[in-house]
């Protein structure tokens, strides 16, 4: 059965719509948020024309900043500060990759925690691996929320991961261990993925590797989250060789419109929090 990511998030992104415009008629505002994207890569344009068309839908009031790729990190760093003040912005991003001689981690640093809706900020993520309420990082977050939506309980499962990045992997074996599950990290130095994978009860794949996953490599009724994007011959594609495990997995993602979308929803969602947040800070 596939977990139609699109579709659970249009859900909740309808849900989400609703909540603000009540909040519009009351706070005279609707929430804004901020993506900031350095340099013109076609991949990134093209998620942050996705993120826009999705702030639109729902009722997000969204500015786009567009700096040039030979940006130094003081006059980032600036920019990001000027929208910590902005009183009209309650969410930013900066949309990732950014060029090299920048220093990503610091400059995710900069964010205010408060303004953090990828949840990528160190004291968010400190929040979540201490089990605190906080902004958790929107890919591991959809996912949860697809499970969900399915009525998949993932306690007492095996769960395999693949990868331990910031923003997936590491994240995503922090929730689904605190929702019960025994957890597997594999990543780049894992001797035999085989041996792990074809153990798993759920598995995530988070690798950017085509066809990582192969039948061979699974046991029927897997569960498999393929977080994935990757061009191949200019298709989109996944991590997993999603032909051969549609028939095996009892649940899978497609690619597109598994996982992209519910990322998209969890940032929208987090945009939708900080703002509740700001208010309640504002408004007497
Ligand atoms: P990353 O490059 O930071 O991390 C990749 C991880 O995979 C690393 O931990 C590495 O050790 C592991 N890995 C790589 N090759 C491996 C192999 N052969 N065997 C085992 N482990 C291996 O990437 P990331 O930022 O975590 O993203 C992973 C993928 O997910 C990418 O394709 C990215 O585009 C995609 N992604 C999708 C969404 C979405 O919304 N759909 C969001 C974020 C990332």
């Amino acid at each position: 059965m596939l977990l139609d990511g699109r579709k659970t998030a249009e859900e909740r992104n309808l849900l989400l719509k609703e909540r603000i415009e009540k909040d519009v008629q009351l706070y005279h505002r609707p929430p804004g948020l901020a993506i900031i994207m350095v340099g013109e890569q076609p991949a990134s344009m093209s998620y942050v024309k996705g993120k826009l068309k999705a702030c639109e839908r729902v009722g997000i009031h969204h500015r786009l900043i567009q700096l040039d790729e030979s940006i130094n990190e003081t006059d980032l760093a600036n920019h990001i500060e000027s929208l910590n003040h902005d009183e009209t912005i309650d969410g930013m991003i900066l949309q990732l990759p950014i060029p090299k001689h920048l220093d990503e981690s610091r400059l995710i640093d900069c964010i205010a925690k408060d303004k953090d809706a990828d949840g990528f900020h160190v004291i968010n993520q400190g929040y979540l691996y201490q089990r605190k309420p906080g902004i958790q990082p929107a890919t591991p977050k959809g996912i949860m929320s697809l499970l969900s939506a399915y009525g998949i309980t993932v306690s007492g499962m095996d769960a395999v991961i693949i990868g331990r990045s910031n923003i997936v992997g590491f994240p995503i074996a922090r929730l689904l261990m605190d929702e019960g599950a025994t957890i597997t990290v594999c990543h780049r130095k894992t001797k035999d993925l085989k041996t792990h994978t074809s153990k798993a009860d759920l598995l995530v794949v988070a690798s950017g590797k085509p066809n990582l996953v192969t039948r061979d490599m699974v046991k029927p009724g897997v569960i498999i989250v393929d977080v994935g994007v990757n061009r191949v011959n200019d298709k989109l594609v996944g991590d997993v060789d999603f032909e051969s495990l549609q028939g095996v997995a009892s649940y899978i993602t497609p690619v597109p419109g598994g996982v992209g979308p519910m990322t998209i929803n969890a940032l929208l969602e987090n945009t939708y929090l900080l703002y509740q947040k700001h208010l309640k800070k504002t408004v007497v």
